[in-house]
């Protein structure tokens, strides 16, 4: 497939996802206890009857959406830094029929409590270049595959364990697309030469949703604080949203007076107002800041001292950036959706040639 022509990492595709009929309890003994909330529910402890291995289980109520999400992880779960799913089940639950996904457990806790909860050694440069890449991984897959995430944001950000070896990885696919959704495009007899650009263009919108999210987790990775804030305390304020769209931030002192000149400059291009502008992921992967991360300084970071100053608040940073990533997906939904008066497709100029010269030949 076409796809995946540049996908370093991709092992054998994973065989197509046939969901087990049997009663999940048959294979796994699912505890109470919770390891973390989301909008669909508890994520819970599970255990593997064989072996005992500790497992996370995530319940999703059957529906298209939900398989359509359980089906992109499932499909994504090849790539090293995003969350493997071992097993899908489903099962009816309280009358209701459900998708029970089995994934591995991540111990190690959300990335930046990592970092806030880090001892004297400073958090360097270099490290943020290192994790930085290891996201991009996640998100190069992803892309390679035309499935945009649209929530790449702190808390779906997870360690393996709390061990020095951790293991970044990306989860959560409720709000994931598949960017090329006319099937017959990704057919390898297809022709692109006889596509309209509007048909394989808007893609684009889908996937510089993710860039902008790495531009934001990159700026809070090197210094602690996020580039856009609300004044008001409001998740997203209008005033917020406008400075989104103007790209109104700045790499204040003495936070960013140390940072690379080349981290910074990353930043400006991921997060270009212009969705149609901004840094593409193979231009990520390709920048030296990112592939050779042993050259980048080891500077130490203000990121450690000012996420534990400000613990108290970084719920708010969080939500903010949940409302930010909703607002942006739903604008880029309403910019794909060209009116016929914004069209310029040249079939529908020269009708509207047509029209208007036999318009003014009856008025003649
Ligand atoms: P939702 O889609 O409902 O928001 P998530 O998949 O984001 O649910 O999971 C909610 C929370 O559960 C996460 O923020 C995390 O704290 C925890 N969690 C999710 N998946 C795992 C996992 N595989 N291992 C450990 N904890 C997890």
């Amino acid at each position: 497939m076409w796809a995946n022509a540049e996908t370093p990492f991709s092992g054998p595709a994973r065989p197509p996802l046939q969901p087990k009929r049997h009663v999940i309890t048959e294979d796994y003994k699912v505890s109470k206890a919770v390891l973390g909330l989301g909008i669909n529910g508890k994520v819970l402890e599970c255990f593997k009857k064989e072996g005992g291995a500790k497992y996370a289980l995530k319940m999703l109520q059957d529906c298209p959406k939900a398989r359509r999400e359980v089906e992109m992880h499932w499909r994504a779960s090849n790539c090293q830094h995003i969350v493997k799913i071992v097993d899908v089940y489903e099962n009816m639950h309280q009358g209701k029929k459900c998708l029970l996904i089995i994934m591995e457990c991540m111990e190690g806790g959300e990335l930046f409590n990592r970092i806030q909860d880090r001892g004297d050694q400073a958090f360097t440069e270099r490290e943020a270049s290192e994790i930085m890449r290891d996201i991009g991984k996640a998100i190069q897959f992803l892309h390679s595959m035309n499935i945009a995430h649209r929530d790449v944001k702190p808390e779906n950000l997870l360690y393996t364990s709390i061990r020095p070896n951790a293991v970044l990885k990306l989860t959560d696919f409720g709000f994931a697309k598949e960017t090329l959704n006319n099937k017959s495009l990704a057919t390898p007899c297809y022709t692109p030469y006889y596509v309209a650009p509007e048909v394989l263009g808007p893609e684009r919108y889908d996937k510089s949703c993710d860039m902008w999210s790495l531009g934001v987790v990159m700026y809070i990775l090197l210094c602690g604080f996020p580039p856009f804030y609300s004044n008001h305390g409001l998740a997203i304020s209008p005033g917020m949203k406008k400075r989104i769209r103007l790209g109104q931030y700045e790499f204040p002192n003495p936070e960013w007076a140390e940072v690379s000149e080349q981290a910074k400059q990353i930043i400006r291009h991921l997060l270009k107002t212009d969705p149609a502008q901004r840094m593409t992921i193979s231009e990520f992967m390709h920048h030296h800041w990112i592939n050779q991360s042993k050259e980048v300084p080891q500077t130490p970071l203000y990121t450690s001292r000012v996420l534990k100053e400000e613990r108290e608040t970084w719920h708010e940073v969080k939500d903010e950036m949940t409302s930010a990533l909703a607002t942006m997906r739903v604008d880029y939904d309403q910019v794909k959706i060209k009116t016929l008066e914004e069209s310029n497709n040249p079939l529908l100029n020269k009708r509207r040639k047509k029209q208007s010269s036999t318009a003014g030949a009856a008025y003649n």
